[in-house]
């Protein structure tokens, strides 16, 4: 079975933490790989307030897009003004899109296009924080244009409302196979953080162990067909199941060692 190996980076604004971003691009260009980039385009989030705005941040940006990187619109501010909304994929969480109507859907993603492309991005990808979206996100992006949504726990690509979903099964970088798309799901600005400093080694380790099978998404989608919706819809159910099964179980363990310690 052919598998594919991709990285996608979140939390991209221009006040992200430059000097890891720094060290994201340096990798990626050892390694020849053309990563995702998951752009905020009007960010205000206080999380993701790490430097000062950087005055080159879109001229950067347009660099690598016309390098071969992909840009995916990430939100519009990655502000949550929703708690604990009905989402598709990942429970019950805090969001900026699932839980709202249509029309505040269709606006953020609307603005936030704009944005990107009033800086000559084009993006035709999207993927919502917190992986808080649902049927009206989904209604909301092929409004927009939007054809992908670059979320989910399915095996293959599906589409679903009319915007095919690309599974990004991690929620960081992956330690072993999880299936024939293998995605690292990074964030920079958090390598600056003590708890999170092994991130980048983590990543690293990733590019050494497949580099010389990276496909950036839109050559991804390019070269795989797309799967049945049922069957894909039922797997990514399982899959969502068993790795609830495994957290939970994962959080009794460490309690109990707390205890015991
Ligand atoms: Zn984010």
């Amino acid at each position: 079975m052919k598998k594919y190996y991709l990285v996608r980076f979140d939390d991209i604004c221009p006040t992200m933490d430059f000097e890891q971003f720094g060290r994201a691009v340096s990798l990626m260009e050892k390694y020849n790989i053309k990563p995702l980039l998951g752009v905020i385009p009007n960010n205000k989030d206080t999380d993701q307030m790490k430097c000062e705005e950087n005055p080159l941040f879109w001229e950067l940006l347009k660099e690598l897009q016309d390098k071969g990187w992909d840009i995916a619109l990430h939100g519009y501010t990655h502000v949550y003004d929703q708690e604990e909304p009905k989402t598709l994929i990942s429970g019950k969480k805090h969001s900026e899109f699932a839980g709202n109507n249509y029309d505040d859907q269709y606006t953020k993603i609307k603005k936030g296009k704009e944005i990107l492309e009033s800086h000559g991005l084009r993006t035709t990808m999207f993927f919502a924080p917190a992986h808080t979206y649902d049927a009206i996100t989904l209604d909301a992006l092929h409004d927009n244009g939007f054809l992908y949504n670059v979320d989910g726990c399915s095996s293959l690509p599906y589409k679903e409302q009319n915007v095919i979903a690309i599974p990004c099964r991690a929620f960081g970088v992956p330690k072993y196979d999880i299936g024939k798309i293998n995605v690292a799901v990074c964030h920079p600005s958090e390598w600056g953080l003590a708890s999170k400093e092994r991130d980048y080694d983590s990543l690293k380790m990733f590019c050494e162990k497949h580099k010389d099978n990276f496909v950036s998404f839109s050559e991804l989608m390019a070269s795989i067909s797309l799967g049945n919706s049922k069957i894909q819809k039922c797997i990514e159910k399982i899959y969502v199941i068993g790795r609830n099964i495994y957290i939970a179980a994962r959080n009794v363990r460490n309690k109990v060692r707390g205890n015991i310690g």
